[in-house]
């Protein structure tokens, strides 16, 4: 039997009857682009978030970029971000026009280390982008401190983290402004491109809905140079379905991350660790070891898939070697992501399979 690292096709035909009615009523209100399903699902979605306002966009990292525009960040300044992240997190802010500078993570959580961030700012500093990496939210309290002792924009990477709590609190409301995606594999997966950007900040959320729409209010009346980054019509009224699901298909990873920290604790793995002050939605569950490569050749061997998160880190993609980090800039990333290794996870991997995963990870020998 294989195992997939994550069945996303099972989701959605789980939902094909809500989704086909859905897409029937899209299609039967002749109106494509920005309408009601739009409209609804931003309510929905920001009020799942505990935020005021969200406006639906083309993509996560569109989402950033867009908060990034609005708030007037451009060329000569420099957002802080993590070094352990997918690529996206950086591109947002060259996107914009600024320096992405990386901060390392806490070697424990993978996110941002807060205690790192302060020696990172310069007079160019404008904002900070914080990831709620594998699902698990970024110690926000701390971050959030900094950004206003240094008058700093802080923003959410929310693309890995819909549902989960920080202290008790969602993830898209605990800072300036938050960026997500619906790319079809995260926890809350559109059937093609998304994303949306959550805020309580009445006049971001103005400038982003402009933005997002050539810059215009008005039809054919063009306030700034905007861009074409809408989240389909189409999209919107699929995801409003998938929405209903999130919570149920959250604690489905819950209960799966639970089952893997009781029987691989005191295996030869590195396993996640979950501050107390944390509830994480478990986008990914990452094993860590020295003999990474070993690890995943032999669970292929048995049948069971699984991702790395990230191979390569961002400040050493060809993309950015004009900024000029070496092997070894960024030590705790760097070793992260030669041992990090993805395991099978998701609302639709059985009690069963996992029971497979998890003893051909005991039986590994390295
Ligand atoms: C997926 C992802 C993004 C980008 O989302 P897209 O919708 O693919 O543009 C940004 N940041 C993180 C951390 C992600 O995982």
């Amino acid at each position: 039997m294989n195992i997939p690292f994550l069945d996303i096709k099972a989701s959605n035909l789980e939902l094909r009857e809500q989704l086909q009615a859905a897409f029937d009523r899209t299609l039967d209100s002749g109106w494509y682009i920005l309408g009601n399903e739009v409209k609804q699902f931003e309510e929905e979605f920001a009020a799942y978030c505990e935020a005021i306002h969200c406006i639906g966009v083309g993509n996560g990292l569109e989402a950033l970029h867009l908060i990034l525009r609005a708030y007037g960040i451009g060329a000569g300044d420099e957002v802080i971000v993590p070094s352990n992240t997918y690529i996206a997190t950086w591109l947002a802010a060259s996107y914009a026009g600024a320096t992405p500078v990386p901060v390392e993570p806490d070697a424990r959580t993978y996110n941002i280390d807060p205690m790192r961030i302060e020696v990172a700012v310069t007079p160019r500093t404008k904002a900070i982008i914080a990831v709620h990496l594998y699902g698990q939210p970024a110690d926000m309290d701390a971050i959030n401190a900094i950004g206003k002792k240094h008058s700093l924009k802080v923003i959410e990477d929310a693309a890995q983290g819909h549902g989960a709590r920080y202290k008790g609190r969602r993830v898209g409301s605990l800072a300036d402004a938050a960026g997500f995606s619906f790319y079809p594999g995260k926890n809350l997966g559109a059937i093609g491109d998304g994303g949306a950007v959550t805020t309580n900040d009445a006049d971001l959320a103005d400038k982003v809905r402009v933005l997002r729409n050539y810059g215009s209010r008005v039809k054919y009346h063009n306030e700034v140079n905007g861009f074409n980054s809408r989240l389909d019509e189409l999209q919107a009224a699929l995801l409003r379905e998938k929405l209903k699901k999130l919570d149920e298909w959250n604690a489905r990873r819950k209960a799966l991350a639970a089952e893997y920290l009781r029987q691989l604790v005191g295996t030869k793995f590195g396993l996640p660790f979950v501050p107390e002050w944390a509830d994480p939605v478990w986008h990914l569950f990452v094993v860590r070891s020295e003999q990474r490569d070993a690890m995943q050749t032999y669970l292929s061997a048995q049948g069971v898939g699984s991702m790395i998160h990230y191979p390569i880190p961002p400040h050493r993609q060809s993309a950015y070697s004009g900024l000029g980090f070496q092997q070894g800039s960024l030590p705790v990333a760097e070793a992260i992501h030669r041992e990090v290794l993805s395991v099978p996870m998701g609302p639709h991997l059985s009690f069963e399979q996992q029971k497979m995963v998890i003893a051909a990870l005991q039986t590994f020998q390295p």
